[in-house]
C-alpha cells in the first residue's frame, strides 16, 4: 500500500466519484460542526470518516466547552463575565505564542456560539458545579476548568467559569458522558441537512490542481481508492497527533511512552497530507496533559523528583501536567497526610500509596530524595500554613492546612497522566491553511485538533471542542460566502 501525502493531481487521481461542495475529513466535533455551517447555507456536503462509526475523540470526550464573555448559561447561573475579561484570560493562560486574532473573534462570538450548540438541540442545566474532580459527575452545567479561581490568574482579572458541560444523566462507566449528548445532538443536526456521510473512508492524499486550487481528496473506502471531488473547498477535521509516534518523536518527544487520550484516528495524517501540500504548522511541541485527580494533592502537597514544591496545587490540572512534564522531568509525587487520605473518594484510594515514613525525613529517604529537602520543604509549607499563607506559590487559604505525620508519598506517574497534542496546521480566522508564507492554499481549510487554534501553548478543558466546534463553522460559513462565484464544475 502506497502511503505516500503528497498530493495528487486531478489527472492521476482520475474521474471523481463522488462530488459535493464540501468534502470534509473526519466526523468529530469541527468536521460536523462544518457540515452543520454548510448545509444551512445550502451547499451540498460530504463527510469521510476513517471509523465505523461518527464522532471520534469528541464522542468520547467530557463534553467541556470553554465559552464565555456572559453566555445565557452563565447569567443563568449567576455569573458575571465579559468577552474583555475572557480574552485577558484565554491570551494570559495560552501564551507564549497566544494566536490572537483567534482568540479575540472567538471570544468576541462566544455568547452567540453558546446559543448556537443550544440551537442545535444541544442540553445544559443551569447549574454550578462545586466539587474538586475534573469533570462534574453531577449534570451541573457549569464549572471553573482552567485555574481562572486560581494564583497567579485570579489576583489580575476577574474570575469565571467557562466550562460549559452538556447535560448528561448516566455518567457511570458505559453511561451517556457529556461528550455522547454534545455529539449526539450535533450529529443529528448536521444529518437533518442531509448531507452525506461515509464511514469506513480515509482520506489519504489532497487533489491539487496545477495553479495550487486543492479540489478534492483521493480516499480509500471499503478497499479501493476513490476520488471525491469538491467544487468550493476540503475541510481537514482528522483531530491531532498523538497516535503517531513517528510525529511525536520529531515533534512533542515527551509525550513518547505516555497514555493517550484519544483514538487511533490521531494519527496526524491529516496535517501530513496538508504539509505535503505546502501548509505551516504552528505549536507542534504543546499538549495538553491532564495530571491526576486533584484530590490527591489539594490537600497535600506536590513535590518534583528532587523534593520541592513548584506549582500552587489549586491551579488546573493541565496546568499542573504542563509543568510537571515540561518542566519537571516527568515526574511528580503528591505527598499527604492521613486526613488527606481519609478524605479520598474511592477512586482517589485505587492510586497505590507508594511510600509512607513517621515523619518527611524518613519519608524522603524511603522515597531516594537527596537528604532533608523533603523535611525543608514540608517544615516552610506547614510553617506558613498555619499562618493561612503560601508564600511561593500562593493556594488559596481553602487549602492551607499543615501536614501532620505520618505522611506518606504518591507518584502522580503515567496511570494519572494523560495526553493529547494541542499543535497543527497553521489556519487563519477564517479556517483557512496558510501556507509557510503565511498565505491562504485556495480551496483548503482546517478546524479542530487537527489545527492550531485557541489554545496555542496553554489549555483550559473545553478549549478542543470550544475551539473545534467554532472554527468549524467558521470553515462551513467561509465556503459559502466565499466559495460563490469559484465553483469548479465536476
Ligand atoms: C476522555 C477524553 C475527554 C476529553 N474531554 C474534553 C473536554 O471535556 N473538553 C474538550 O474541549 N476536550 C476534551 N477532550 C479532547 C477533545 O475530545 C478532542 O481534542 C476533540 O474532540 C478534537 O475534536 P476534532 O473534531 O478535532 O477531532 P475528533 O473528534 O477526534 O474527530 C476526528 C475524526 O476524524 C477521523 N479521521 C482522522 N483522520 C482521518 C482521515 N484521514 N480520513 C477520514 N477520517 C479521519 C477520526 O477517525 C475522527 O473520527 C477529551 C478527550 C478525551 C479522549
Amino acid at each position: 500500500v502506497d502511503d505516500s501525502v503528497a498530493p495528487v493531481g486531478p489527472g492521476v487521481a482520475g474521474p471523481a466519484e463522488i462530488v459535493a461542495d464540501v468534502v470534509i475529513v473526519g466526523s468529530g466535533c469541527a468536521g460536523t460542526a462544518a457540515a452543520i455551517e454548510a448545509g444551512r447555507a445550502g451547499l451540498e456536503t460530504v463527510i469521510l470518516e476513517r471509523a465505523g462509526g461518527s464522532g471520534g475523540a469528541s464522542a468520547m470526550s467530557g463534553g467541556s466547552l470553554y465559552l464565555g464573555g456572559g453566555t445565557a448559561l452563565q447569567t443563568a447561573c449567576g455569573v458575571e463575565d465579559t468577552p474583555e475579561e475572557m480574552f485577558r484570560f484565554v491570551m494570559a493562560v495560552t501564551s507564549p505564542g497566544a494566536d490572537e486574532a483567534k482568540i479575540d473573534v472567538y471570544c468576541r462570538q462566544s455568547v452567540e456560539h453558546f446559543d448556537w450548540v443550544v440551537g442545535c438541540g444541544v442540553p445544559f442545566k443551569a447549574s454550578l458545579y462545586t466539587g474538586t474532580f475534573p469533570e462534574p459527575l453531577t449534570d451541573d452545567g457549569l464549572m471553573f476548568t482552567g485555574g481562572e479561581n486560581a494564583w497567579p490568574y485570579a489576583e489580575q482579572i476577574r474570575a469565571a467559569p467557562r466550562g460549559h458541560v452538556p447535560e448528561a444523566h448516566d455518567k457511570r462507566p458505559l453511561g451517556h458522558t457529556s461528550g455522547v449528548i454534545l455529539m449526539r445532538h450535533l450529529i443529528a443536526t448536521a444529518e437533518g441537512l442531509s448531507g452525506r456521510w461515509m464511514l469506513d473512508t480515509q482520506a489519504r492524499r489532497l487533489v491539487r490542481e496545477s495553479d495550487g486550487r486543492v479540489t478534492g481528496v483521493v480516499a480509500r473506502s471499503e478497499g479501493s481508492e476513490i476520488h471525491v471531488r469538491a467544487r468550493r473547498g476540503v475541510v481537514l477535521a482528522g483531530g491531532g497527533f498523538v497516535f503517531n509516534d513517528d510525529m511525536l518523536r520529531h515533534h512533542a518527544p515527551r509525550l513518547l511512552g505516555k497514555p493517550k487520550l484519544g483514538t487511533d484516528g490521531d494519527d496526524g495524517r491529516c496535517i501530513r497530507m496538508a504539509q505535503a501540500a505546502g501548509a505551516g504548522v504552528r505549536h507542534m511541541e504543546a499538549a495538553e496533559a491532564a495530571y491526576g485527580l486533584p484530590e490527591l494533592y489539594l490537600g497535600g502537597i506536590l513535590v518534583n523528583s528532587v523534593g520541592q514544591r513548584f506549582i500552587n496545587e489549586d491551579t488546573y490540572f493541565g496546568r499542573i501536567g504542563q509543568a510537571v512534564m515540561f518542566s519537571q522531568d516527568g515526574r511528580a509525587y503528591a505527598i499527604i497526610d492521613d486526613a488527606v487520605n481519609e478524605s479520598l473518594s474511592d477512586i482517589g484510594r485505587f492510586y497505590p500509596a507508594g511510600w509512607v515514613g513517621a515523619d518527611a525525613d524518613e519519608l524522603g529517604q524511603a522515597m531516594g530524595l537527596p537528604d532533608g529537602v523533603l523535611r525543608a520543604t514540608v517544615e516552610y509549607y506547614n510553617r506558613h500554613a498555619a499562618e493561612g499563607r503560601d508564600p511561593l506559590f500562593h493556594k488559596g487559604r481553602r487549602w492551607l492546612r499543615p501536614l501532620e505525620a505520618p505522611l506518606g508519598a504518591i507518584e502522580l506517574a503515567d496511570g494519572a497522566f494523560m495526553a493529547f497534542t494541542l499543535g497543527g496546521l497553521h489556519t487563519d480566522v477564517h479556517a483557512r491553511v496558510l501556507d509557510v508564507g503565511g498565505e491562504p492554499i485556495p480551496g483548503l481549510y482546517a478546524a479542530g485538533r487537527t489545527t492550531s487554534g485557541v489554545p496555542g501553548w496553554g489549555y483550559c478543558s473545553g478549549m478542543s471542542l470550544g475551539d473545534g466546534t467554532f472554527f468549524g463553522r467558521q470553515a462551513g460559513r467561509h465556503l459559502a460566502k466565499a466559495g460563490a462565484g469559484s465553483s469548479l464544475n465536476p
